[in-house]
């Protein structure tokens, strides 16, 4: 027996795969962990530092990220050991030749992620006619251009006012890093009647508690700006916006942003997690127990997944946006339902519901 086999459970790892190409200096791990709901979709990762073990971790966590979407996939991933600002032609080779090496594992599904783009899904396509997250000229849905994930989190926030006494119209909002995820929310939220009085970026943050101009804001970010340079708010530094008065506050940057040493400072009573983790467990738990909801990350920002999901299915950007709309409402009201009918965290209740999808699709799988 070897080591990989320690982690198995009864959802998986079906397939742990190490792959070398001494021709490529290629070196890759691909894990399959679970293909019950269907072939498995995950995205192709590129550090200097990533091992097997992060990749069995991120694959099980897109098991149960797709369960709870709701499509009809399971969960992999796979990781390329290199730098992703190495030169582009050897990047390109060291792509092509993880497609080679992946062609025969057909119930692996790759799309972009950390180091990764719809650039590399097109050169993963054309060598093995197989990848999602691809440019809009292959037939992909360009995900972050039109803002899909920002745009989940908005309905995750509509169903959240049936659980809470917060209302979006006239409900002022901040959003953690204004990006592909954050300034999309903003705009969808803003369009529902929601101020946007503080946003964040790497370099700064901006307030203006009568209302920032998101359009022009989002203008002036694309320009290659830090918010924190926007004429129509006060700057102010990058972490103040966790003290903003604000009813919803939108974690949009990084993982663990908000953990028992600051979470005091937040006044929110939603958080709507567009970031993955970007909460601690403890951190959840104090929140629930302010009376704070909190939609947990794999629920409301599954958008960019389930977009993929129908790229795959050559749908099309109309067909992405109502799938998101619909998966989205659902299973967060779902998740909220059982959250407050069981005293649970949102968070426990979408694993749970998460988990008894992998199950129930496993109960028609052959039983040996
Ligand atoms: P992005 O790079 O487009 O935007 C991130 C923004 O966060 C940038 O503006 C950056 O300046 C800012 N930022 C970085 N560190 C910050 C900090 N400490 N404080 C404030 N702002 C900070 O990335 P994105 O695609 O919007 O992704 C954001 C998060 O959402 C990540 O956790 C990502 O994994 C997650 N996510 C993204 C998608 C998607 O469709 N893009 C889907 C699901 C989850």
């Amino acid at each position: 027996m070897t080591d990989g086999f320690q982690y198995c459970d009864e959802l998986g790892p079906e397939k742990i795969i190490e792959i070398y190409d001494p021709s490529s200096q290629l070196k890759a791990v691909l894990v399959v962990d679970n293909v019950a709901l269907g072939p498995s979709i995950g995205g192709v990762r590129m550090a200097p530092d990533v091992t097997v073990e992060e990749c069995r971790r991120l694959a099980r966590a897109m098991t149960l990220k797709n369960a709870a979407a709701g499509i009809p996939h399971g969960g992999g991933k796979s990781v390329i050991v290199g730098d992703p600002a190495m030169p582009a032609d050897y990047k390109e080779k060291l792509i092509r030749s993880f497609a080679n090496s992946i062609e025969q594992i057909k119930d692996y599904i790759p799309g972009p992620d950390m180091g990764t783009d719809e650039v590399a899904m097109a050169w993963v396509r054309d060598e093995i006619g197989r990848a999602a997250g691809l440019p809009r000229e292959v037939g992909g849905i360009p995900l972050d251009e039109i803002g899909i994930t920002g745009f989940g989190v908005t309905v995750a926030v509509e169903v959240a006012q049936d659980f809470c006494d917060i209302r979006l119209d006239g409900a002022r909002i901040a959003v953690q890093g204004f990006g592909s995820v954050g300034k999309h929310a903003a705009r969808f939220l803003a369009e529902r009647g929601a101020r946007l009085v503080a946003a964040s970026d790497s370099r700064g943050c901006c307030w203006n508690e009568d209302g920032l101009d998101v359009q022009a804001l989002i203008a002036f970010k694309d320009a290659g700006n830090s918010v924190a340079e926007f004429a129509g708010g006060a700057a102010l530094d990058r972490d103040a916006l966790l003290d903003v008065e604000c009813e919803i506050w939108i974690p949009a940057a990084r993982p663990d942003v908000l953990t028992v040493d600051n979470i005091d400072r937040l006044k929110a009573r939603i958080v709507a997690q567009g970031a993955n983790i970007p909460a601690t467990l403890e951190a959840e738990r104090m929140l629930a127990e302010r009376g704070v909801l909190v939609l947990p990350d794999f629920i409301a920002n599954a958008g960019g997944v389930i977009c993929a999901a129908v790229e795959w299915m050559n749908g099309t950007e109309s067909q992405a946006l109502l799938a998101v709309e619909e998966k989205i409402r659902a299973n967060m009201h779902e998740v909220l339902t059982i959250a407050r009918d069981d005293r649970k965290l949102p968070r426990e209740a979408a694993l749970e519901m998460a988990q008894n999808r992998v199950r129930q699709a496993m109960s028609f799988r052959r039983n040996y």
